[in-house]
């Protein structure tokens, strides 16, 4: 597809952009960046100023510009594209070598995130983010096995790097709902899903992790993988196949829900008395779709008080690194919006960290820890209520 000739100009891909919302400045709303990279096209290598750098880089690849857009510009592409082709400096060179060994980041993170004289400094604070989350990965070695006794399938779960280094207990409750209806589980060790690499402009670099993740999983005798980020969900399922020419096709939780013999009728009722808000991310809205089905399969479980709320919430990947102010600007205006909410729940481990930084008396969690609790407590008091 030509971009440059597909857009019209008409801005109805701006009214909803974070970035936007924030700089409040065309040239860096989705049409501004579209007639920017347009200037940029016939270039090789692009040597930019700060100027164009701020522009370019400060796309939270979002998808929301997308989902607007009655001609379908598909502008993160587009902004993939000409990150790949700007000269990189040292903090991306940096990203990339810690894409490729997450777990050598992390531990740095933890280090510096204990460390009082580091988050003194104004440079360093994003390492607040980090400070208040245990750093204790999921996944460090070989392959994970969680057995049944007769299973009705075999799955696998591709964690991410966000929920296997700062919220492993997503794994750990997923593992228990797949066990809990009867299929085996395996964990592989695995690899970043590239999002943070492809972000930083690193193209080939991208397509050599999606080709060893792909190798991974196709050498598991298995029904289907599942992955409970949806930003990972949507890269190894969409953009693998734009870089590569193949993906990883995922399971849906609810659809195994749906399909399982296990009434949840019998086993649930009325379990949950807490106003929730459901916080729908990005990449869950715009890609893989599936929040009303995260909904009503919630809905199933006895939670009836429970409200869908979108809207970005500030994290963005390198965009929280890169423009710090700007990430915890957007993030406060969804901090005044959920005030009112017992709990926040999310689909997203991306939204949850990013949540927990600002809220930090509130229960925020992701959907499957919901699940797993109440099963947890089903199976111990049977239809009792309860509180988190
Ligand atoms: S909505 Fe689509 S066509 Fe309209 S300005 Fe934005 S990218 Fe161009
Ligand atoms: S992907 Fe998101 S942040 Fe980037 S231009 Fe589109 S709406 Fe704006």
């Amino acid at each position: 597809m030509d971009f440059f000739t597909e857009c019209n100009k008409c801005g109805k891909c701006k009214q909803l952009c974070p970035s936007y919302q924030i700089f409040l400045n065309e040239s860096f709303s989705p049409r501004g960046r579209i007639m920017l990279i347009k200037t940029l096209e016939k270039q090789k290598e692009i040597i930019s100023g700060e100027p164009l750098k701020q522009r370019i880089f400060s796309c939270l690849l979002c998808g929301t510009c997308e989902s607007l857009c009655p001609l379908d510009v598909n502008v993160s592409t587009l902004i993939y594209k000409t990150r790949a082709k700007m000269k990189k400096n040292l903090s991306l060179y940096l990203f990339k070598y810690f894409s490729f060994y997450p777990g050598v980041f992390f531990s740095i993170l933890q280090n510096l995130s204990r460390s009082k004289l580091f988050l003194n400094y104004e440079k360093f604070s994003f390492l607040n983010k980090f400070s208040t989350l245990n750093i204790k990965p999921k996944q460090t070695g070989g392959l994970q096995v969680y057995s049944k006794l007769k299973p009705i399938g075999r799955i696998a779960i591709f964690s991410g790097c966000s929920t296997n280094y700062l919220l492993p207990s997503i794994t750990n409750s997923l593992i228990y709902i797949l066990n809990w209806l009867n299929y085996e589980v395996i964990v592989p060790k695995q690899h970043c899903c590239g999002a943070p690499l492809l972000s930083a402009g690193f193209k080939k670099e991208t397509a050599k992790l999606a080709q060893k993740n792909i190798e991974i999983y196709k050498s598991f005798n298995i029904d289907g993988v599942i992955a409970p980020c949806p930003t990972c969900s949507h890269f190894i399922e969409d953009v693998y196949k734009e870089i590569i020419g193949e993906g990883i096709s995922l399971l849906k939780l609810s659809d195994l829900f749906d399909k399982s013999q296990r009434n949840l009728n019998e086993f649930i009722k009325n379990s949950l008395e807490h106003k929730i808000f459901f916080h729908v991310s990005c990449h869950s809205s715009n890609y893989t779709k599936d929040a009303d089905k995260i909904m009503e399969l919630l809905q199933k479980f006895g939670i009836s008080d429970i409200q869908k709320k979108t809207g970005c919430c500030g994290f963005g990947g390198l965009f929280s690194f890169l423009f710090e102010k700007q990430s915890m600007d957007i993030l406060q205006k969804k901090v005044l919006e959920y005030e009112k909410a017992d709990m926040i729940v999310s689909s997203c481990p991306n939204c949850i960290i990013q949540f927990k930084i600002a809220m930090r008396d509130k229960k925020i969690l992701h959907y499957t820890e919901v699940i797993h609790k109440i099963l947890l407590e089903g199976e111990k008091n049977g239809r009792k209520f309860f509180k988190f």
